[in-house]
């Protein structure tokens, strides 16, 4: 624990805040337990013994989803990855502009937008190139390619991939190089601080704690990373992925919930609550747009 280094901020004391078994797959746990540790300075909270392999997202897809067929990332992605987009519509202006979505998986975001745009580009391992490039989209398996080649994009998405990183600070001084001088940022984060955490504690965190993610990004460490990678914060969303009644059946069983739950709140009433869940940074994900300094 002496060695660390806090990712974000550099500080060097930390809390022992989990030393259990984890989740290995969608549903199993770790034979082992395993140390997460917490920076006293600035809240990030990471994987004692932080996984590489994982960054491949075909092999992580193959252990925490059924599969990682194209079908299957589909039916498991499709409709959250439209509602994340469409959140994000009233910020993009897509007419003659162009489009990197990094850890795109089959590319549904680029596929819905291709049409209006001048070109798109999916980042992802070998395993989607095919697909990615029958549906009409520009494959690299990373960023050397358009890094070595001085390529910019209008706008980058990457919304399911910070917290698997190795190296988040690479990665991100990775995108500044490709980022137009204009361009945005659009970037989904899983927020530890959310309600869930706040309202389910450990029963939460047992469930949450994966080997997949190697960080469990807040706000305070965010705002840190995103500043020292030298990007401007343009704006904060709180992004929430779930139902309210979801929560409710969770606090009620104290289990995380598969499958269906009790609809106690109607839909009209589970929106108001979600909406201010979102308004005050308490949800599940946040969503950032970001320029470049
Ligand atoms: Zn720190």
């Amino acid at each position: 624990m002496k060695k660390a280094i806090c990712e974000v901020c550099g500080h060097k004391n930390f809390d022992l805040i989990w030393f259990d078994k984890i989740r290995c797959s969608s549903k199993k746990f770790t034979k082992n337990k395993k140390k997460i540790l917490k920076c006293k300075k600035c809240n990030l909270v990471f994987l004692s013994k932080k996984n590489r392999v994982l960054e491949d997202s075909s092999i992580a897809r193959n252990i925490y989803n059924k599969n990682n067929s194209m079908k299957e990332f589909i039916k498991f992605h499709k409709s959250r990855e439209i509602k994340k987009l469409d959140f994000l519509y009233d910020y993009i202006e897509p007419k003659n502009k162009k489009f990197l979505e990094s850890n795109c998986g089959t590319g549904i975001i680029l596929s819905k937008i291709k049409k209006k745009s001048k070109s798109t580009t999916g980042v992802d391992s070998m395993h989607y190139k095919e697909f990615l490039n029958s549906m009409g989209h520009t494959h690299y398996n990373n960023l050397d390619y358009p890094i070595k080649n001085k390529l910019t994009y209008d706008y980058i998405f990457s919304l399911s991939e910070l917290e698997h990183k190795f190296n988040p600070k690479n990665f991100l001084k990775d995108i500044q190089k490709i980022l137009d001088k204009k361009g945005k940022l659009f970037i989904r984060v899983p927020n530890f601080n959310n309600i869930y955490m706040s309202l389910l504690g450990n029963n939460f965190l047992k469930y949450d704690f994966r080997t997949s993610h190697n960080f469990y990004f807040s706000k305070e460490n965010l705002d840190i990373l995103f500043k020292k990678t030298n990007f401007n914060i343009e704006k904060i969303f709180g992004f929430h992925e779930y139902d309210f009644n979801h929560l409710l059946e969770y606090l009620k069983t104290q289990k995380r919930v598969y499958g269906d739950y009790r609809m106690v709140f109607s839909k009209k009433d589970s929106n108001k609550v979600i909406k201010n869940i979102e308004a005050n940074l308490i949800s599940t994900s946040l969503i950032y747009i970001l320029s470049k300094k």
